[in-house]
């Protein structure tokens, strides 16, 4: 099973948006572009709603076959562990390993000699495609990084044997995610935890680094736009080499997590691939949520009035529910307007204030990022919240269609 040049990872929280997230793709399509949908949940997030994989799944199957889908689409276990991986086993074809928490874990002394005997290679100067400078290490330095990552990518190595014994090799995707850690990953440490991986002989067609900068839930980028451009091109070199030495998947590519809303970098990944006609993965998954609120909002009536519900119980229990996302969210309490402030405001006033338009000075990023970590209060809501989702259909699939083709698809892939 192999994923196409392009796919966009969505995220269908309360399983109602697949038919307008599936819309989007279908909309590149006709545009002549293929897009490979990929919805993706997370054991935290079903954990969170009290929803089960076979729910994604037939969610997905059900967009499909009633928009007559022809492309390729997967459903993603998206972050999982040994201790997590087995109920996504029969509803999932695409699996993200993280292995973050394994980055750093002491290792056998004998393994980091054995690894650096094993690629002489990988000290010493390097032509990497569309690199500024050669790329050079010391053996030691090759030393320190397998120190670091070894025991992280062996573990990926055991649940990836632990999938492809229960569904049978070549059968599903596999992608390997580092992205939940403290500290962005170089291109040099690419170049290592590639060699590690093609040595656990883990098929991994994408990977997900922590990427230098910020990657808030929900809005744009924060830090050095430039510097992210310059390591995500030698990202894509320095896999393209890994490809080339050590007989990784050719299709493999760089997965961006909370890549939805980086408006301020889809110009620099978009020449960064074109220069080296590369693929990527771009994990949108929360701001489809967002896009239900939104609707709601929109709707006006009770939808309204369940947005701003929702809005004073997120902003109740902030703590509660920034805590399980706190690496990945940045608020400013101070800016968080009032419960009082927000039921006063018209549909028009909350759409502006969430909807993620820069240039719009109501917008605001603080409330929009509570939001998005707020779900867990429409999931408490239950069938309350349910029954406003159909009832608010037209205006809610609307807004998730044009947020994943405008201001995603839009700029990075057409
Ligand atoms: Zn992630």
């Amino acid at each position: 099973m192999t994923l196409g040049n392009f796919s966009l990872g969505i995220g269908d929280r309360f399983a109602h948006e697949a038919e307008a997230q599936l819309l989007a793709c279908q909309m590149a399509a006709q545009r002549g572009v293929e897009v490979t949908p990929v919805w993706n949940k997370s054991n935290r997030e079903h954990t969170i709603i009290g929803s089960e994989p076979a729910v994604t799944r037939a969610a997905a199957d059900a967009a499909v076959r009633a928009l007559g889908w022809k492309g390729a689409y997967h459903v993603d276990a998206d972050h999982i562990r040994m201790e997590t991986v087995d109920r996504f086993m029969p509803h999932s074809d695409f699996f993200t390993i993280d292995v973050a928490d394994f980055i750093g874990q002491p290792v056998e002394p004998r393994a980091v000699a054995a690894f650096a005997d094993r690629h002489p290679e990988l000290a010493g100067k390097l032509a990497v495609p569309n690199m500024a400078q050669p790329f050079e290490a010391t053996r030691a330095e090759v030393e320190r990084l397998a120190a670091k990552y070894l025991v992280a990518v062996q573990a990926a190595g055991g649940i990836y044997r632990h999938i492809a014994k229960a569904k049978g090799e070549g059968t599903f995707i596999i992608e390997v995610s580092m992205d939940e850690t403290d500290s962005p990953q170089t291109p040099s440490e690419m170049l290592v935890i590639l060699a590690a991986i093609a040595d656990e002989g883990i098929p991994a067609q994408t990977i997900a680094p922590k990427f230098t900068g910020r990657f808030n839930k929900g809005v744009d980028y924060v830090g050095d736009v430039a510097q992210f451009e310059r390591e995500f091109n030698d990202d894509l070199g320095i896999i393209a080499c890994a490809v080339a030495r050590y007989g990784l998947p050719a299709n493999l590519k760089l997965s961006v997590h909370s890549g939805s809303d980086k408006f301020s970098i889809y110009p620099a990944m978009r020449r960064a691939l074109k220069r080296h006609g590369a693929g990527v993965h771009l994990k949108t998954a929360g701001t489809t949520w967002l896009e239900e609120c939104i609707g709601l909002a929109e709707a006006g009536g009770d939808g309204l009035a369940l947005a701003k519900e929702i809005y004073a119980e997120a902003l109740a229990h902030v703590d509660e529910l920034c805590a399980p996302y706190a690496t990945v969210i940045d608020i400013h309490r101070a800016k968080l307007p009032t419960a009082a402030t927000v039921n006063g405001w018209t549909s028009a006033q909350f759409v502006s204030v969430l909807c993620h338009d820069p240039r719009n000075p109501a917008f605001n990023p603080h409330l929009r990022q509570l939001l998005h970590v707020g779900f867990k209060v429409a999931a408490k809501m239950g069938g309350r919240y349910l029954d406003q989702l159909d009832r608010c259909r037209a205006t809610i699939a609307r807004n998730v269609t044009t947020n994943l083709f405008d201001r995603h698809i839009q700029p990075l892939f057409l």
